[in-house]
C-alpha cells in the first residue's frame, strides 16, 4: 500500500501560496489507514515506549489508534484552556506572534518513555514545543513520530530526538 497515493495536496490552504496536505482522504480509506496504523505500529515498537502523546489537533488521529494497536495509553498535549484540571503552560514563539499548549500535571509517571506523535512535521517549531512540555514534567522523549515529513523544511534538524515519518516530501 502506499501512503502517499492517499494524501491530497491542496493548493491555497489555509493562505494563499501555501501547499496543504490533506489526510481526510487517508483517515476515509478504511484499509489504507489500517495499513498506514500497522506501519506506524512498526515504526514505534522498537522504542519501547510507556506511553503515546498526541498534539492537538490531528496529532491524535495518529496517537490513539496507535496506542490502541500497541496496548499503551494515549495522552493528550492541547492548546490553551482545554484540559480540566493542574495543568502545565508551556509558552513558545511562532514566526509571528506566540502560542501556548498544555498537558495535564499527572498525565506522564517521572521517567516514563514518551513517543509523541503528529500527523505532519513541517518546520518543526510544534514539536520542539511539545518536547519541551514533556521535558518539564519529567517525561523521556525516545522519538517523534509523524505520517508526513516535509524534508525540505528541515523540521528534522531542529530536533534532539529520532524522527520518523511514513512519507517524505523533497
Ligand atoms: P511545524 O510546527 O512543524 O511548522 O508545523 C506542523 C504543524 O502544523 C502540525 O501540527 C501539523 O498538523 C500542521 N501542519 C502544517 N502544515 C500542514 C499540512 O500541509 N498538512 C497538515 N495536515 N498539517 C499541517
Amino acid at each position: 500500500m502506499n501512503i502517499k497515493d492517499h494524501i491530497r495536496s491542496i493548493p491555497d490552504f489555509p493562505k494563499p501560496g501555501i501547499l496543504f496536505y490533506d489526510i481526510s482522504t487517508l483517515l476515509a480509506h478504511a484499509e489504507a489507514w489500517k495499513d498506514a496504523v500497522g506501519q506506524l505500529a512498526d515504526a514505534v515498537k522498537p522504542y519501547k515506549p510507556d506511553v503515546l502523546v498526541g498534539i492537538e489537533s490531528r496529532g491524535f488521529l495518529v496517537a490513539a489508534p496507535l496506542a490502541l494497536t500497541l496496548g499503551l495509553g494515549f495522552v493528550m498535549i492541547r492548546k490553551r484552556g482545554k484540559l480540566p484540571g493542574d495543568i502545565i503552560t508551556h509558552n513558545y514563539d511562532l514566526e509571528y506572534g506566540s502560542d501556548t499548549i498544555e498537558i495535564q500535571a499527572d498525565a506522564i509517571k517521572p521517567g516514563a518513555r514518551v513517543v509523541v506523535c503528529d500527523d505532519l512535521l513541517a518546520t518543526g517549531g510544534t514539536m520542539v514545543a511539545a518536547i519541551n512540555l514533556l521535558r518539564s514534567v519529567g517525561a523521556e522523549v525516545v522519538a517523534a513520530q509523524f505520517l508526513i515529513e516535509l524534508a525540505f523544511l528541515k523540521g528534522a534538524e531542529k530536533l534532539d530526538v529520532p524522527v520518523n515519518s511514513l512519507v517524505s516530501y523533497e
